[in-house]
């Protein structure tokens, strides 16, 4: 998993529903759905999103959080919503991978939804408490086994972008930590920044301003290539 992507997608025949009444569509605000915590990547994706459709469509589009770990409530709840286009999500990463990962999920994401588009696609970053005692990858890699029953990773549960990423970074150096799910990575990072937990794993969106900051300490980012930013 290289990164994480954004896309929007309407219950199923939302367009076809829309494009039928393709004159009067929107007569009314449209719901964009979030399916993780206020003030995580996704969210601040979706409301720089919604701003910017505000104007060409000449209607409101609201963005409401329906945050549970893994993201898998806001999907069901745009899958039971009536299919004419007024609710939208906004989802990443995880609509892919978590049929694979919940016994049962009650929303097909392949079947029940009509998908927009791209929105963006961007890299995750290996962040840690600001006091981790480590100045750079290797020791970072270092603590982490010698101190693997004592650390913990926050995430935004199962099937989230932050829990794949730890998951696959876990894998990479064969040692498993405690894994922290939070409802999204706002909350995970608030105790990230108290310290309560010691590293993470999340988009480039999330994390830039307290790197810079100097709040977290940076090791990685997942692209191939180093971020600008
Ligand atoms: N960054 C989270 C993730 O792990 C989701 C979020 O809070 O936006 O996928």
């Amino acid at each position: 998993m290289k990164n994480a992507v954004a896309v929007a997608c309407f219950a199923l025949n939302g367009l076809l529903a829309a494009s039928a009444g393709a004159q009067q569509y929107p007569t009314r605000n449209i719901t964009m759905l979030v399916p993780y915590a206020a003030g995580g990547p996704t969210d601040t994706v979706a409301r720089v999103v919604a701003q910017a459709m505000t104007k060409p469509l000449g209607q409101s589009v609201i963005v409401e959080n329906r945050p549970s770990a893994g993201g898998i409530l806001a999907p069901e709840q745009v899958k039971n919503s009536k299919p004419d286009g007024y609710n939208i999500l906004i989802h990443h990463i995880g609509m892919a991978t978590t049929p694979a990962l919940y016994r049962q999920l009650r929303f097909n994401p392949l079947s029940d939804f009509d998908y927009i588009g791209l929105i963006n696609d961007v890299p995750m970053t290996v962040i840690a408490r600001g006091n981790f005692p480590a100045k750079d990858f290797k020791e970072f890699l270092d603590y982490i086994k010698k101190n693997k029953d004592k650390v913990s990773y926050a995430n935004a549960g199962i099937g989230a972008a932050s829990h794949l990423c730890g998951m696959l970074f876990m894998s990479a150096i064969q040692t498993d930590v405690l894994t922290v799910p939070y409802k999204g990575t706002a909350p995970a990072m608030n105790d990230l920044l108290g310290g309560t937990v010691d590293f993470m794993c999340d988009q480039t969106t999330n994390t830039t301003a307290q790197i810079k900051g100097g709040k977290v300490k940076v090791f990685g980012v997942t692209s191939l290539k180093r971020v600008p930013s």
